[in-house]
Parts: C-alpha cells; sequence; structure tokens
C-alpha cells in the first residue's frame, strides 16, 4: 500500500486528484462536498454509477476526525475499504464478519484518531457499546448511504434505519449527509423527516440514464424470445438475465448455453467456488451472459454490462430502475429488456397475499406491482413513466420501444364490458369467482368439462367473445389489471372488478388497449444520437 497520508485542510480537488486520480468532480460532486465540508447536512439523490461515494468520502478526509458510513451492504462496504487503503486512505470496517480481536484493533484505532473513515453496518451502530465507542473519537461526518432503507413505504425496508435519526442529537455538530440512488418523493419526504435532517439541503441529480435504451415486450415464448434478443446484440456484449427463483436461473442458464451462448448462472443457492468463478468470469471475459436472480450486481463493478434482461417482472418500479442501472455505467449504448405476461401478474398477486405482513403491507406490495404493470402497458414513452414515478418530468425520449414505434392500439371497450360482466354475473347469480382460464373459455364458447358441469354455457356472456383469440384475451385481461379495472385476488389470481370498472360498464371511459408486441423482439436497434 502506498503511504499513508494526511488530507486534513487539504482542498477538495487536490484530494479527489491525488486519492482517486480523477481531474475533475462530476454533476453536483463539487457543490455537495462544499456543503458537508462547510458542516451543513445534506440529501443527496443521485443514480447508481453517479458517484456518490465521492461525495462523503472527500469531507470525510478533509475535516479534521473521523468519517462515519453508514452502509448495510457487508461485500460494499469491504470493496470500498480495501480500494481506500490501496490508495493510501486510513480505513476500516465494523460488521459482524470480524472476531473479537480484529473488532478491538479497529475500535482502538478509531479512538486513537488513527481512521479517516469507518464503515458501520446499521445493526451495529444501534447497540449502546457502538454508541458509546462513537463517542470516544473524533467525528467529522456522518454518511448515511442507501438511505432509503429508512423508508416504510420503499421496497428495501431496514428496521435498524430507524435508529439512525438520534445520531442528530447524539452528535450535533458533526455534518451528515444522507444518499440514496432510488427515491420516488415520498421516499425522499421520509428521510429527511425520519433521519431528522430537516435543514438539509438537497441535491437531486436526474434520474435519466440517456443512453439506455428500454424494451418491454409481451410474453409469448420466453426462451425464444430472450434468446432472439441475446442474438440481436452486438458481438462480445456482457449482459444480465434477471430471474426470479434459482430454478429459473439454473434451467434459463443451460438453455442459452445448449443455444451457443456463454451463459453461466448466479444465485446464493450454488457452491461459493462456482460463484466466485462464474462472477470472475463475467468480470473478465467478454460476452459472457450472466443469469442471475436480483441480489447479483450490488457493487459488482462492471462498466461495460450492454445490457439487462428480464425474464420475470420485478417487483416495483424501484427495482426495476435499479436493475436495468446496471447497464451502460460507462456511457455507451446499452438495452434493458425485458418479457412479461399474464403469468407474472398473478404469480405476483399470489406471492404477495401469501406473504407475512398486516394489509397495509399488502397494499402496498400491491401499490408497487401495479406501478410496475402500468410502465409495462402504457401506449406513452417509457422513460416518461419511469422518470415520472421518481417525480421526474420530462418529454418522450426517442430511445425506447414505444418511442421508435408508436404501439398499435385497438378499441377494447366492448371486449372489457363482455368480460366484466361476465365476472360480475358469475358473482351476484352464483357467487363464484375464477381465474383468467375459465373466464377467457366462457367468453370463447369453449366446451370444457368444467363449464358443462358449471353449466357456464347457459351464461348470457357465453361465446360472446369468440372473436378474440386466447391469447388476445389474455392481453386484454393484462392491460385491464395494469389499470385497475381488473384486480387479480387470492391463491389462483379469482378476477374481480377493480376501482375503474364502473366507469368501464357504463361506457364511459374509454379504453384504449395495446396491440400485443410479440413477434417485435427483432424491433429496430434505433438509437438516439
Ligand atoms: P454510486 O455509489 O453513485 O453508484 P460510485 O461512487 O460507485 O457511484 O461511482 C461510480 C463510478 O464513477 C466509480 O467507478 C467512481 O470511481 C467513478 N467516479 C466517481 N466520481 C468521479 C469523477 N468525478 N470523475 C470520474 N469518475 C468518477
Ligand atoms: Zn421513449
Amino acid at each position: 500500500a502506498p503511504p499513508v497520508r494526511d488530507f486534513t485542510g487539504t482542498a477538495p480537488a487536490d484530494v479527489l486528484r491525488e486519492v482517486y486520480g480523477y481531474d475533475a468532480f462530476r454533476g453536483d460532486q463539487a457543490a455537495i462536498i462544499d456543503q458537508v465540508t462547510g458542516g451543513g447536512d445534506a440529501v443527496v439523490l443521485m443514480p447508481t454509477g453517479g458517484g456518490k461515494s465521492v461525495c462523503y468520502q472527500v469531507p470525510a478526509l478533509v475535516r479534521p476526525g473521523t468519517g462515519l458510513v453508514v452502509s448495510p451492504l457487508i461485500a460494499l462496504m469491504h470493496d470500498q475499504v480495501d480500494a481506500l487503503v490501496a490508495n493510501g486512505v486510513r480505513a476500516a470496517y465494523l460488521n459482524s464478519t470480524q472476531d473479537a480481536a480484529e473488532r478491538r484493533r479497529v475500535e482502538q484505532a478509531y479512538v486513537s484518531g488513527g481512521l479517516d473513515l469507518l464503515y458501520v453496518a446499521p445493526e451495529r451502530l444501534n447497540t449502546d457499546s457502538a454508541r458509546r465507542l462513537l463517542g470516544q473519537g473524533r467525528l467529522s461526518v456522518i454518511a448515511i448511504d442507501e438511505a432509503h432503507c429508512v423508508s416504510q413505504w420503499g421496497h428495501d425496508f431496514r428496521p435498524d434505519y430507524l435508529g439512525l435519526g438520534d445520531l442528530a442529537e447524539r452528535f450535533p455538530d458533526v455534518p451528515r449527509i444522507a444518499l440514496t440512488a432510488t427515491a420516488t418523493p415520498a421516499t425522499h419526504r421520509e428521510i429527511s423527516e425520519r433521519l431528522q435532517l430537516p435543514t438539509a439541503r438537497h441535491f437531486v441529480s436526474s434520474f435519466d440514464r440517456p443512453n439506455i435504451q428500454y424494451r418491454i415486450e409481451a410474453k409469448s415464448d420466453p426462451r425464444r424470445q430472450l434468446t432472439a434478443f441475446i442474438r440481436s446484440q452486438p458481438e462480445g456484449a456482457a449482459g444480465i438475465v434477471y430471474a426470479l427463483s434459482r430454478k429459473s436461473v439454473e434451467q434459463t442458464a443451460e438453455y442459452l448455453s445448449a443455444q451457443g451462448i456463454d451463459a453461466l448462472p448466479y444465485h446464493a443457492g450454488l457452491p461459493a467456488e462456482t460463484r466466485a468463478a462464474n462472477q470472475s468470469r463475467f468480470l473478465r471475459e467478454d460476452g459472457v451472459v450472466m443469469v442471475a436472480t436480483i441480489a447479483f450486481g450490488m457493487g459488482i463493478d462492471k462498466p461495460d454490462v450492454r445490457f439487462v434482461a428480464h425474464i420475470d417482472l420485478p417487483k416495483s418500479v424501484e427495482g426495476y430502475y435499479q436493475e436495468t442501472g446496471r447497464a451502460g455505467r460507462d456511457g455507451q449504448p446499452a438495452v434493458a429488456w425485458m418479457a412479461y405476461g399474464l403469468g407474472d401478474v398473478v404469480q405476483q398477486r399470489r406471492m404477495i397475499d401469501q406473504s407475512p405482513g398486516d394489509r397495509t403491507y399488502k397494499m402496498r406490495l400491491g401499490q408497487h406491482l401495479d406501478a410496475m404493470l402500468a410502465l409495462c402497458e402504457t401506449v406513452g414513452c417509457r422513460r416518461q413513466n419511469l422518470l415520472g414515478y421518481f417525480g421526474e418530468a420530462s418529454t418522450p425520449c426517442g430511445n425506447c420501444d414505444t418511442c421508435i414505434e408508436a404501439p398499435d392500439t385497438w378499441d377494447g371497450l366492448v371486449p372489457a364490458q363482455k368480460l366484466l360482466s361476465t365476472i360480475v354475473r358469475l358473482q351476484r347469480e352464483r357467487n363464484q369467482a375464477f381465474g383468467a382460464g375459465h373466464l377467457i373459455d366462457i367468453l370463447r364458447g369453449a366446451s370444457t368439462d368444467r363449464i358443462r358441469q358449471q353449466g357456464h354455457d347457459a351464461l348470457s356472456t357465453y361465446g360472446l367473445g369468440a372473436d378474440l383469440s386466447d391469447q388476445d384475451w389474455r392481453s386484454v385481461i393484462r392491460q385491464l389489471l395494469a389499470r385497475g379495472i381488473l384486480v387479480a385476488r387470492g391463491e389462483y389470481g379469482t378476477l374481480a372488478l377493480g376501482e375503474s370498472a364502473t366507469g368501464v360498464l357504463r361506457g364511459e371511459t374509454p379504453v384504449p388497449l395495446r396491440r400485443d408486441t410479440i413477434g417485435r423482439t427483432s424491433a429496430p436497434r434505433v438509437r438516439r444520437a
């Protein structure tokens, strides 16, 4: 390691050059560092890859004392401390992976003023002994990373974050900085309130990632669609394919390999050596496609990931944004591709219903899913919808599937009414509820055992929807779900009327529907200049 240097009182720009080797600050970095170095608080919203670390590390180096960094991701903590130490910075961490002797060494270094940066996991920080320890040294800055974890409405809530608010009272003279890459306006407010940052300056960067092209298509034959998408990418492009379950990860990786694509699986259930080997190939070689669960990618520093593909629907727009954000961190063109279908919606509703947690909790998960569906089914610009979700206004982007090729729409009012009245009849006359499959059978006039046994061929809507194919009906149902005209319930995804159904039944709410985009896999790869 290089000689340890003391940067107290050094100009931030010099620290940036000497420690990190960068010539200039990016975006809001200089202003944020000024604010915190001057003793003020800051709330920083910056997308992944924006350069948040420098925003608290530089003030910690420049101000006398030790910068405390609260970080929930142990792997990330280790990486950052290693990188800092390699650059001559006196950095260390305290977490559950250490033995008592190691911890004591770090604690003593802190108390004796021998540390510039100390990383601590939130659960450790909430102990009495940790609080006592902090009082024995001198803090320069308190940085709270992944600050959205304090939000009970967010997708990443960590109860330990709630305990961080009182650091304000314990250390009133120490400037604090809260940072996150994912925050809706509501989460943003919660961060200020719960972390007690009422007078903090807020730095909100744009969340737009203009080099990422967003593409979402309807699922028909997901593996074939995925293969076609990957083949449409430039030779040697590295990518990540996200799947929800371990099984799906393994099967997809096997399938792609059999198609001649250099695909590797990655999930927490694989032996550590396999994971390490696969990760290292992904990082070092060209053209490796990592098929992974969503845990993969946090803290993976590979700037030239050319595509991120989702073969299962993410649970929230925040999650989608974070995962797709791992593509194109080098600023070069990249693609975020996804295929989703009605099955995804039903499966996720079921997972929500079966999840432990009270009604409010489930309702919140339902809202996250609804927002994700609205993004999938939008007739407008994907990016506009995505940025709008984060409270950012924008104009159509020209670099998403719907901008490149305006989706075909058709008038879905009559089919929607047929479906809704079938549901209403079954409910009112027979106190019955069914999932998509059986309702489609009724509408298409199918002659199944179940239809005959239930006498559903006697319903007045029986066969009224024979003009649409099974596939068409699934698309109608998916889109009605996305708009809250329908809701899916329970283990079997039985369909019921949603809040917006009344207007449709009365014929007052227009129902323009997208034609399914199946077969659009080879969509033109036009990119914004
Ligand atoms: P975040 O935490 O916001 O995802 P990081 O702090 O990990 O982002 O920074 C992302 C990448 O950008 C890192 O490789 C980092 O070294 C680099 N970086 C940060 N600031 C600058 C800068 N001013 N100039 C050039 N590169 C920078
Ligand atoms: Zn667009």
